[in-house]
């Protein structure tokens, strides 16, 4: 069989790039210098996309590869593909569910610690030689404190797990009630008044955009911390950043941002948001079983069988 010529639309690890080129005409849209002039030579032949969970398919460029049957994404998030529009034009989507699951909870919880505990501050206060005049300062427990979970899939549900194991109560908010023990609220505003640790886990795109906005952070109020390990896009950063000056939340664990890489300076300058650059699944074993399913899906459409972990 020739190989299916496929476009990359984001920069993808070296153990990614080693199976696609072995099975495909891998074209890099990413990096193209002229991209129109790519688009123009090779766009009518463009069978497949390989792309990140961060990066963007817009309409407009899908519009130009007439003979696309599948986005092949590098990640569990797939917002950045229009999936609508890929399902009205049978169009395949595929992501990486499962496998990334255990890393991202992992670093949810790691939040929850390092804002709770004010690890990060306190690893600084040793550094600067502070310790030599007087213990650093008490910080807050976790027995018995509520986790609002705001969207209980495969990754908040992991998450609640753990935090079970330290001891804390557990509740969820999502578009509806599941079969689990833990409490459900239909309202976010109620859900984050009663949380101490409102931790964002679901998907990002339109339908939860600025999810987490002025009112709910004033709900969650000031011994309240938000985590969000889901996207930049589900919280409203202004009303985050304001509400971080002002004291109206305690502090916040985040993983993703509006704009990442670009962080506001005013957020940077929060004492009391802990920030982590995008790293919720940055691990080699699961980037490495993130990769492998990019490769199986790609190889398994090319090859007339079923899709491994499809999404449309
Ligand atoms: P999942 O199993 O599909 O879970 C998503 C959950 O979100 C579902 O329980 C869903 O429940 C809920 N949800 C959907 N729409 C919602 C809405 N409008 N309001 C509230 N809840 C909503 O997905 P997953 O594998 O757990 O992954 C979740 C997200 O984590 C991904 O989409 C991705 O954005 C993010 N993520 C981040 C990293 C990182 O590096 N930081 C890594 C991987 C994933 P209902 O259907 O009941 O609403």
């Amino acid at each position: 069989m020739e190989k299916p010529p496929i476009l990359l639309l984001a920069p993808l690890p070296d153990f990614l790039m080693e199976p696609l080129l072995a099975a495909n005409v891998c074209h890099d849209y990413f990096r193209a210098a002229d991209k129109e002039a790519l688009l123009a030579e090779v766009g009518s032949q463009i069978r497949g996309i390989a792309m990140s969970g961060g990066s963007v398919a817009p309409v407009a460029l899908l519009e130009r590869l007439p003979a696309l049957e599948i986005i092949s994404v590098f990640g569990v998030g797939y917002d950045g593909a229009p999936v609508d529009w890929c399902r009205e034009h049978g169009v395949r989507v595929t992501n990486t569910p499962d496998v990334l699951t255990d890393d991202v909870a992992d670093t949810a919880v790691a939040l929850v610690l390092m804002t709770s505990r004010n690890l990060a501050m306190a690893n600084r206060f040793l550094h600067a030689g502070s310790w030599t005049q007087g213990p650093f300062p008490l910080a807050h427990a976790l027995r018995g404190k509520l986790a609002g979970i705001v969207g209980l899939g495969r990754i908040g549900k992991a998450i609640a797990q753990r935090l079970e194991a330290h001891g804390m109560r557990i509740a969820y908010h999502g578009r509806s009630r599941q079969a689990v023990a833990w409490d459900f609220f239909e309202s976010l505003a109620d859900m984050a008044r009663e949380a101490d640790f409102l931790i964002a886990a679901c998907p990002g795109g339109a339908a939860t955009k600025h999810l987490i906005n002025r009112e709910v952070l004033e709900a969650l109020g000031a011994e309240g911390t938000l985590i969000n390990i889901a996207r930049g896009s589900v919280v409203d950063e202004t009303a985050l950043v304001a509400a971080l000056q002002a004291g109206v939340i305690r502090g916040a664990g985040l993983d993703v941002f509006e704009n990442e890489p670009q962080i506001p300076t005013e957020l940077m300058e929060c004492r009391h948001a802990v920030l982590l650059p995008h790293i919720g699944s940055a691990t080699h074993e699961t980037r490495r079983a993130m990769a492998g399913l990019v490769v199986e899906n790609l190889a398994a459409h090319f090859a007339g069988r079923p899709l491994p972990t499809a999404v449309c």
